[in-house]
């Protein structure tokens, strides 16, 4: 907790019990997205969303309509030349099923242990309440607010938030701002705060090889006829060499090192391939040679063969020459990598290596933009430093090996970069029985709200 005697400690201790109360009332709202059945909590949650910014000082509080489920808006402007942070939510959570895990309900949210355990405490109603009660301690204190706040919270994410693409390419102007803030992916661990720079992004097709124009015996046909498994493998092998690195070429064209420190961070940290192997339950790793695990995973692009099949997988034995086989191969791409410019070079580097024996079918499948800020924008160096001041321990940087397709939104239609300052934990089970928040996680959570805005203010952005 930040000290008691000084802001926002005080207010955040007077205050705490009522913001526990409140996030009971918000985890009590069945708001499932997917679930029609349940259309009219997530509207009755988007209200009580939307009251509670009001009693927490913000302006122009509105449910924005969207195609589907209301966009929950407000703002405080207090000065246009101060800089100003739009930060990211949603209301909406996923499905509690299976029912029958959880110790108690879903939907009648329990303290125990330390924890509010209820569908959405981390995910992600606990994570955007501590920023409202941020805005509020501001307020109620009397502290001139340093920053200017937008915040917007919306009611589709757990179902890909199909009409928030719309949403942003109607209101550019009203969400004009210096830098996103997310609250909705974890820190690195309990002892190990952290904040998330970069996602990486996709590009994934399905390859298939064909030999003959029907299945064969495989005795009367065997030797010369061509077999697609076999031309399969030995292409998907191609794909990398020995010590692991990808054999397209241009693949690492674009790749940036990463900064000296965001290495050296890295290198401090309880994690490396024995723990991580570990962790995984496999008995070795195959990553690139020369990387940090982590490196590999946050900083480096890859490429996983995601799926194979052909042939005869039936009990027994089938003496067969596959007409056919066929796998899905994706490849995970790191900041300033162009998915397209990798589809390009991967399809015709395929093209150029399939033995000549088999006809090849290439089908391309959805693709996803990486995302990144530099280490030592001013936003970042604030999030550092509030993290590590809220969490009392240095706070490192950290990636996200997988993609978040709406921080990817927020980037290309608003043209501002995000940070994730994630409040939870790892193993607080979002989408999963019993998920769950750290009341003291939470607290902190406000406070590094706070330090945030004040940091901000104080840096760069505000000349
Ligand atoms: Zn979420």
């Amino acid at each position: 907790m930040p000290k008691i005697n000084q802001f926002p400690g005080a207010y955040i201790a007077e205050n705490q019990d009522r913001f526990v109360d409140e996030m009971k009332q918000l985890l009590a709202i069945p708001s499932v997205s997917t679930l029609p059945d349940h259309a009219a909590d997530c509207i009755a949650c988007a209200t009580f969303v939307a009251n509670l910014l009001v009693s927490a000082g913000f302006q122009n509080v509105s449910e924005l309509p969207t195609k589907g489920m209301p966009v929950v808006y407000g703002d405080l402007i207090t000065d246009p030349k101060l800089p100003t942070v739009l930060i990211y939510g949603h209301y909406d959570v996923q499905p509690a099923d299976p029912l029958d895990l959880w110790e108690t309900p879903p939907f009648r949210p329990t303290i125990r242990d330390g924890h509010i355990y209820a569908r959405g405490a981390s995910d992600d109603k606990g994570q955007i309440l501590a920023h409202i009660k941020a805005v509020e301690a501001f307020v109620k204190s009397g502290e001139p607010l340093p920053v200017n706040v937008k915040i917007i919270i919306e009611g589709e994410e757990e179902i890909s938030s199909p009409s928030f693409s719309d949403f942003l390419a109607q209101n550019r102007e009203r969400l004009q701002a210096d830098v996103c803030l997310v609250s909705d992916t974890p820190m690195l661990s309990a002892d190990q705060p952290s904040l998330c720079t970069s996602l990486r992004g996709i590009v994934y097709f399905e390859i298939k090889l064909i030999g003959a124009s029907t299945d064969l015996h495989s005795g009367q046909n065997g030797g010369p006829a061509p077999n697609p498994i076999q031309g399969l493998a030995q292409l998907i092998n191609q794909l990398k060499n020995e010590q692991n690195h990808v054999t397209i070429p241009g693949f690492y064209d674009d790749v940036l090192p990463i900064p000296p420190q965001t290495r050296s961070s890295i290198e401090a940290l309880p994690v490396n391939a024995q723990t991580f192997a570990t962790q995984i339950g496999a008995q070795g790793l195959t990553g690139e040679s020369g990387f940090h695990v982590l490196e590999q995973l946050w900083y480096r692009p890859t490429l996983d063969c995601n799926g194979i099949w052909g042939g005869f997988t039936g009990i027994g034995s089938k003496t067969v020459i596959p007409s056919e086989a066929s796998a899905k191969i994706s490849m995970r791409l790191v900041r300033n990598q162009d998915p397209q410019k990798i589809a390009t070079a991967f399809r015709s580097y395929i093209q150029a290596n399939v033995p000549p024996a088999f006809k090849l079918e290439i089908k391309e499948f959805h693709s996803g933009a990486p995302v990144g800020v530099d280490a030592d924008h001013p936003a970042v160096k604030a999030g550092l430093a509030a993290v590590t001041k809220a969490f009392h321990k240095q706070a490192i940087l950290q990636g996200e090996g997988g993609s978040i397709p709406i921080i990817k939104l927020l980037e290309s239609e608003l043209n501002i970069p995000t940070i994730l300052m994630g409040f939870n934990l790892p193993n607080d089970a979002i989408h999963a029985p019993n998920e769950r928040f750290s009341l003291e996680r939470f607290l902190n959570g406000i406070a590094a709200s706070v330090y945030f805005m004040q940091f901000l203010s104080q840096s760069e952005l505000a000349e």
